[in-house]
């Protein structure tokens, strides 16, 4: 399977690092987990026809993670060389259902017209696609956020999206718990360690995250800036001592891992 970074950054402009997506590809199938502006196209760009797309997952409904739904939306529905009648699956946070009727009373014209569309809303829960496991664990980025974890038979990785930064998982142990000895975490970074986390994880909260769970590797991703003018991975190694990753967009990684 590959996983490919399509998008590294956030909503603040930075080069090399567009909004959040990250694509995996499974034989013939492609999971694409958050949609932010630009993973369209940046999924055509690598060769991956986005109107194959049939199963997005939504971590949270900010825009960097959201906007592209639009985008997508309109391609099924205005492409002269193609109608879509591949069904499309959306699974997301609460509210996503919401969200999606915004949408619609935005740009009524992207409503689905010849392919079914279903949105399937999570808490914290645990569900199987084929054969995947999919299960998720609340974030505390946003009150409904969730982080994702896939387990396929050939290996496992975590999502996480936008957490709250590491005080409350003393408390809450459920997000460690998901990442519990995954091969791959894909852990948000927003910041460099020792900056004011809040809302969002920093180096050292996600080099914490790692050790705690005992995961194989980790990659940094959704970086703001200043996370990309230190060296985030030094700074993640200092709690975690397996292999880290800092994500650029484009990315690729495999799972099993190339060096397994
Ligand atoms: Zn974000
Ligand atoms: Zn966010």
């Amino acid at each position: 399977m590959e996983i490919i970074l399509l998008g590294s950054g956030t909503a603040v402009p930075s080069p090399g690092r567009t909004p959040a997506a990250v694509l995996l590809v499974r034989q013939l199938t492609a999971y694409l987990l958050d949609i932010g502006p630009g993973a369209i196209h940046k999924m055509a760009a690598r060769g991956i026809d986005p109107t194959s797309l049939q199963y997005i997952f939504l971590t949270h409904l900010h825009s960097d993670h959201t906007l592209d739904l639009a985008t997508f939306l309109q391609m099924n529905d205005s492409n002269p060389e193609m109608e879509r009648t591949l069904p499309v699956f959306l699974t997301g946070p609460r509210g996503t259902t919401v969200f999606y009727n915004g949408l619609m009373s935005l740009y009524p014209g992207i409503a689905p017209h010849n392919y079914p569309f279903t949105i399937k809303e999570c808490e914290a829960s645990q569900f199987e696609l084929g054969e995947v496991r999919i299960s998720t664990a609340f974030t505390h980025h946003t009150p409904t956020s969730l982080a994702y974890r896939f387990d396929f038979p050939e290996g496992s990785l975590v999502y996480t999206g936008d957490c709250a930064d590491s005080a409350i998982y003393a408390e809450d142990t459920a997000l460690v718990d998901l990442c519990s000895n995954v091969d791959i975490l894909i852990c948000e970074c927003s910041f460099p360690a020792g900056w004011p986390g809040g809302d969002h994880l920093n180096a050292s909260d996600a080099g914490q995250l790692a050790a705690r769970a005992h995961v194989g590797q980790l990659v940094l991703t959704h970086l703001y800036p200043p996370a990309g003018r230190v060296d985030i991975a030094a700074q993640a190694g200092v709690h975690y001592t397996g292999t880290v990753c800092v994500a650029a967009d484009d990315l690729s990684l495999s799972l099993p891992s190339r060096n397994s």
